[in-house]
């Protein structure tokens, strides 16, 4: 069997694993990341890159309060004691000092998310803005060789931008000069042509910057190599055996394991038996390697596990031939609304998507089986706003033909089609309507939240989030709970250092980012609440390692 040694071995390289390898290579330890899959970035290269970060210094920066007794004053009013304290604290802690780090030392390039609130901004603690920071559009060209090994969606579009600028851009219908701050996405377009420079934004951007620090550190990278089993001595976790091609290798390692290996969304079994029958179809839009090895290995030398029913939850559309597409920011435009199978309404349709799902789960479950719903909308909404992949006014044939789009002149033949007594959806939608043109939502105070009106148009009034469906044809498109991932895994402690059962830590071994039960328990604080962390974890677990050998 091939052997190989080095100080520390990472396994997996979405945001958790790339931070902490870069963290380690820079304080000196010789480390190896291994992917099982063949491409670099895991769900983090098909995300939004954005990382949730309080207190950090792009808020300072720009005269922002917060601090780390705000940040934990919303932390307790929402995670509460589901998580332990000290493990909420390191992450308030580390995570500005992780941010610093990255952009001081040049290896990530960062600005803020304009005007994105907190998830709860209302809640005690919540900020208004500034805690949501997004990765700057990288220059695909530096990576060389290695970029063809960056992880892409199946279906990206040919736009470039940071995610501020294609929030911008969704508004182009409406608010044409809000779009046009966003003129560089053009520019790129142009530019990116011309002088081949291969830009890529959002979760990609960050892989790419992260990926292309790690390699100048001196970080090796391994692809297509699968953590299969962990090697304990004398109760230390002391290397591992891995999988490339049908070849088996051993790793010995000198200092420690990172466990990044990202969730269980697309292990059949483990959803079944972790997530339940309301969530056991696959409807995740996490990467496809995510397949809870790294928890089943830790499992096998007493790992403890928390969180096990949980994941970041978000309504999904289960689009042809692209596949499962969360529905974020659309959920706020006015001009739809979302009904269960009976026609009617049954929560505040803009909501933060973890939230969302969770109000599925507790109404959709009829008959103890759970059903999904329906998004309707009507042809002044198709025609200003972008969604599943359609641009605004734009609505392909193929979308119709396949039923993924249900087109009908009447709302009576639109209920028709979704299996909903019509009557019921009229009388919905004649409420709706009412109390669109009234600017209150009374049922479910759509609008009444920082995080609907940010999700809304900010020229629709008196509600950014209403407006009656009153223009034919009428459109329907099936709603499911879908996920980015799950976050239940490995427990930790505040150095992200793996723990038994009886709470004592396991020497050698430590788990971060989705492999590892969350720090956000069940729930989900603001837009990056799963990066920020991730790469806050990645960061005090390589230090950790880093400072332990050093007091040797
Ligand atoms: C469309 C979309 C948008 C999102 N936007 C955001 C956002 O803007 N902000 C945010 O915070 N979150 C966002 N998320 C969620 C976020 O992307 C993930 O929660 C996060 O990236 C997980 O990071 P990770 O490092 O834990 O795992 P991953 O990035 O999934 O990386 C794990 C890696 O481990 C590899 N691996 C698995 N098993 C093994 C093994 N046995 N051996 C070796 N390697 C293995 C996998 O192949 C994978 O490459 C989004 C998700 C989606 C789908």
């Amino acid at each position: 069997m091939i052997e190989i040694e080095t100080d520390l071995l990472v396994v997996g390289s979405g945001a958790a694993g790339l931070t902490a390898a870069l963290t380690a290579s820079a304080s000196g330890l010789k480390t190896l990341v291994i992917e099982k899959t063949d491409y670099i970035g895991g769900t983090t290269a098909l995300s939004g890159g954005v990382m949730w970060i309080p207190n950090n210094h792009l808020m300072a920066k720009s005269g922002l309060d917060d601090s780390t007794e705000k940040a934990m004053d919303y932390l307790r009013n929402t995670v509460g004691n589901r998580v332990a304290e000290d493990r909420l604290l390191s992450f308030v802690e580390n995570a500005p000092e992780m941010l610093r780090k990255m952009t001081e030392e040049g290896w990530l390039e960062v600005e803020m998310f304009e005007g994105f609130p907190d998830y709860r901004a209302e809640v005690k603690g919540g900020a208004e803005e500034g805690r949501s920071v997004e990765p700057k559009v990288f220059v695909g060209r530096m990576l060389r060789g290695i970029f063809a090994s960056l992880r892409s969606r199946k279906f990206s579009s040919s736009i470039v931008g940071t995610m501020t600028e294609l929030r911008r851009l969704a508004v182009i219908k409406t608010s044409f000069l809000v779009a046009m701050k966003s003129w560089r996405v053009l520019w790129r377009a142009v530019s990116g042509k011309l002088f081949r420079s291969r830009y890529v934004s959002s979760g990609r951007a960050l892989v790419a910057w992260l990926t292309y620090s790690a390699r100048r550190q001196g970080v090796k990278f391994e692809l297509g190599h699968r953590l299969l089993e962990l090697i304990e001595e004398g109760g230390r976790v002391v290397g591992a055996t891995v999988e490339s091609r049908g070849l088996v290798k051993k790793i010995r390692v000198r200092e420690g394991i990172i466990l990044a290996a990202g969730g269980f969304e697309h292990n059949k079994d483990m959803r079944a038996r972790y997530l339940g029958k309301n969530a056991a179809t696959d409807r995740s839009s996490g990467s496809p390697g995510n397949e809870g090895d790294a928890i089943a290995s830790a499992r096998k030398v007493d790992a403890a596990l928390d969180l096990m029913d949980e994941a970041w939850w978000a309504p999904t559309f289960m689009v042809p031939e692209a596949g499962p597409q969360i529905v974020i920011f659309e959920r706020g435009k006015p001009g739809q609304i979302v009904v269960d199978r009976n026609g009617d309404r049954f929560a505040n349709e803009a909501q933060p998507y973890n939230d969302f799902v969770k109000a599925m789960f507790d109404s959709l479950v009829f008959d103890g089986e759970m059903t999904s719903c329906y998004m309707i909308f009507d042809q002044t909404f198709r025609d200003r706003y972008p969604l599943a992949n359609m641009l605004p006014g734009v609505t392909p044939e193929k979308y119709i033909l396949s039923g993924f789009l249900k087109r009908e002149s009447t709302l009576e033949a639109l209920a028709a089609r979704i299996g909903v007594d019509a009557g019921r959806l009229m009388k919905t939608v004649l409420r709706f309507n009412q109390m669109a043109i009234s600017g209150k939502d009374h049922d479910f105070g759509r609008g009444d939240f920082a995080f609907d009106r940010f999700s809304g148009d900010p020229v629709a009034t008196p509600n950014s989030c209403l407006a009656p469906l009153d223009r034919k044809p009428f459109y329907a498109i099936e709603l499911f709970a879908g996920d980015l991932g799950t976050k239940g895994g490995l427990l930790t402690d505040r150095f992200a250092r793996v723990l038994r059962e009886d709470g004592s830590s396991i020497p050698g071994l430590y788990a971060v980012g989705n492999c590892s039960s969350s720090v956000m328990g069940n729930f989900y604080p603001g837009a990056g609440g799963t990066i920020g962390p991730a790469m806050t974890f990645g960061y005090v677990a390589a230090k950790h390692l880093a400072n332990a050998r050093d007091l040797v």
